[in-house]
């Protein structure tokens, strides 16, 4: 299961496999995972600033 990288706890997938969350992509173009959660808490600058 995937884990959101923020707060490192496993993020939902719907039935679809479809993550309950974000994928985001850094400056080097590396996906993340983040959980609705963490996406709601914080802005995108700040998540990449924290990874
Ligand atoms: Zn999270």
């Amino acid at each position: 299961m995937a884990k959101c990288e923020l707060c490192k706890s496993a993020i939902a997938e719907n039935f679809l496999g479809k993550l309950f969350g974000t994928v985001i992509k850094d400056a080097k173009g590396k996906k993340h995972g983040i959980c609705s959660e963490c996406q709601r808490k914080f802005k995108k600058e700040e998540i990449l600033s924290k990874l």
